[in-house]
Formats: structure tokens, sequence, C-alpha cells
């Protein structure tokens, strides 16, 4: 098996670029209240890079040094032909180049697909699930029904992909059933990372800071039923673990209005329109679709422009709910630069 290519994208801070997380679609089967507005407008069909152009903009990251694949949207399950797209890059991932091909979904899709994606070389997936109650359910993602939820999460564990559940705290809704869901994950084998709700897009009538639940409130009231134990994973990302000593189970906490984690950033984002984003938090971005489009047959502009927009990647970003503002907020949705 050939290994990956040396790392060729590193930052003005010292950082290597490994991990690209891929945007497929800006659609999405359900309107969670802290990510869409219930009308929201979708692109039109040609803003969206093929399932080609994704490809081979992937493929080409690949040939930087990336090693880690996250697809994900809006939903990327509902993108058409997305297992046509997993199958080719898949390829990657027997050739030794890739070492990990992922996606964050919201399991809706995954009854349908968790077996291809299986033999498409996934291993782990994210099952963004903020509540184990039908009503709540219904009520936070709009248009989703639970019972379709966990079956996708019943069919994937049983094509053998492990699952991390990504629960966003929200104030009033999720917090009663905190230590339950806690146990549900533990009794499944399945870890959990709590997220808290961050300011990207506009929410019409919802308001961020009444949603706002503090991971360290959260936290507080985890280590009144569990002993937490902080343990090293280090995955370059924002979360930071704890193990309750009690079950073996790991909890990640992604904290990043209260707690910067910015020093070992290892990644960028692409949207499904081929625009980089250099950080989830800044408005800075490089569109790589004119490249792509403009140069069918030669990737030498695409790396110079990837390399290019690596060489702007900011230090960190600004979010700060302190003192009853948003400071730091974002105009595009989460939807649009896949989380
Ligand atoms: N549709 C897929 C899903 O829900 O997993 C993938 C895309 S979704 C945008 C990725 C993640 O972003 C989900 O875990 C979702 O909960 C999270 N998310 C969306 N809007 C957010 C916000 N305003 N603050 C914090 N997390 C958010
Ligand atoms: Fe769709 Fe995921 Fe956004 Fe919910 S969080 S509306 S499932 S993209």
């Amino acid at each position: 098996m050939a290994s990956s290519p040396t790392p060729n994208l590193i930052d003005p801070f010292g950082r290597t670029i490994t991990y690209l997380r891929v945007s497929v679609t800006d659609r999405c089967d359900f309107r969670c209240v802290y990510c869409m507005s219930e009308n929201m407008t979708f692109l039109p069909k040609k803003d969206l890079l093929t399932l080609e152009e994704l490809d081979r903009l992937c493929s080409t990251f690949i040939g930087q040094g990336v090693t880690k694949l996250r697809i994900t949207g809006g939903e990327p399950l509902v993108r058409r032909g997305v297992m046509t797209f997993f199958k080719s890059i898949s390829r990657h991932l027997e050739s030794g180049a890739l070492k990990e091909l992922t996606l964050t979904t919201n399991g809706s899709q995954l009854k349908k697909f968790a077996r291809d994606l299986a033999s498409f070389g996934v291993r782990r997936i994210n099952v963004s699930l903020d509540t184990l109650n039908e009503e709540k359910f219904a009520k936070i993602t709009r248009w989703g029904r639970l019972p379709q939820v966990l079956d996708g999460i019943d069919a994937a564990l049983s094509a053998g992909i492990d699952i991390k559940i990504n629960t966003v705290a929200i104030k009033g809704e999720n917090e009663d059933e905190l230590e339950d869901f806690v146990r549900w994950c533990g009794d499944r084998g399945l870890s959990q990372t709590f997220i808290e709700v961050m300011p990207m897009g506009e929410m019409g009538e919802e308001n961020r800071l009444d949603q706002f639940w503090s991971l360290k409130d959260l936290r507080a009231r985890l280590a009144q039923t569990w002993r937490l134990k902080e343990i090293a994973l280090t995955t370059g990302g924002p979360a930071n673990y704890v193990e309750l000593a009690e079950t073996g189970q790991k909890i990640g906490f992604i904290t990043p209005l209260s707690h910067n984690f910015c020093e070992s950033c290892n990644r960028v984002r692409v949207t499904c329109t081929g625009h980089l984003f250099q950080c989830l938090g800044q408005e800075i971005e490089t569109d790589l679709r004119q490249v792509l489009r403009d140069n069918p047959d030669d990737d030498t502009a695409l790396i110079s422009a990837i390399k290019a927009a690596i060489d702007k990647k900011p230090r960190g970003h600004d979010f700060d709910y302190s003192r009853q503002k948003i400071a730091g907020e974002m105009s595009r949705h989460m939807s649009h630069t896949g989380g």
C-alpha cells in the first residue's frame, strides 16, 4: 500500500492542513432551528460543483497531503448520486493516500445508505441528534422524524460503522434529558460530543442567545452524576474530551465560544459551490470553482490557488457571546460551510 504524499499545505502559523471538510449540498430534509430558517432559498444547480468536480477537488487536496476527508452539507445524503462520489473517492483509501473518509449526517437516510458507505470504506461517522424525545425532535428539526433517525443509527451500527453522536446543547430543550441521553449513548457504545450554539446565519424569529446553554454548565451537571476524567484525545479539532470513570464512555465538548482552540487547527472547509473557507469564524474565502472550471484539464492552477488560500489562513476566529451581544457573528449559515 502506498503511503500519503508529503504534506504540502502549511499555513503561515506553521499548522499543517491534513483535514478537509467538504459540503456536497446546501439542501436538507430538516430545518433545525439553530441552523436554518423555515423558508430557505437554495442555490441553483449550476452554482453547485458537479460530483466530478467535487471528486477532482478532493483528489487534488489529497495529492497535497490531506489525509482525512469529511463529507457534510446541508444533508450530504440527500445529494443525488452521492454514493457514486463516495465510491470514487474510496480509491484514495485503497491507495493509502487517504486515511479516513467520513461524514456528518442527520441520520435520516442512513437506513438506505449505511451498507454502501461501509463498503466504500467509511468506518465511523458523526450523527447529529439533539434529543431522544419525539416531540422535541420534531420541534427542533421542524421537518424531521425521530424513529427514522434511530433506524438509521441501528442500520449504521449493523453495517459495522462506529458512530459519534453530536448534540447541540439547547437551553430549555435538551437540558432535562442530559443524564438519560448520556446513558442511552453509553448503552449502545456510542461516544457523544456536545456543541455550543454558534452564531451562524440569520435565524428569523429564533434568538441564539436564548438557545445558548453553556457547556461549562452542562459539564458541571455531568460531574454531579459521574466522575469525569480528563483525557488527551488530540484530533486537532475544537473538542476536548473526558471519560466517565464509571463506564469508560467518552464525552466531548466543543466550546468555540468560551474556549480558544485555534492553535492546533489543521482543517479547511470547502462549500458546495467550491469556495474554500480558511476559518469557520472568519469571512475570508477563496473561489476554487472558477479555477476548476477555467482549467478543466490541468490541476496546476488549482494546486496554486489552494496553496495561496492556505497562505491566507487566519490565526483564529472572533466569536464572543459575552455582554449579552453576539460579537463576531457570521452572516452565513452552518449549512453553507458545512459545520
Ligand atoms: N446535516 C448534517 C447534520 O446535521 O449532521 C450535516 C451538516 S450540519 C450543518 C453539521 C453540524 O452543525 C450538525 O451537528 C449541527 O448540529 C451543527 N450546527 C448547525 N448549526 C449550528 C449552530 N448554529 N451552532 C452549533 N452547531 C450547529
Ligand atoms: Fe439540516 Fe444538519 Fe442544518 Fe439540521 S443541522 S438543518 S440536519 S444541515
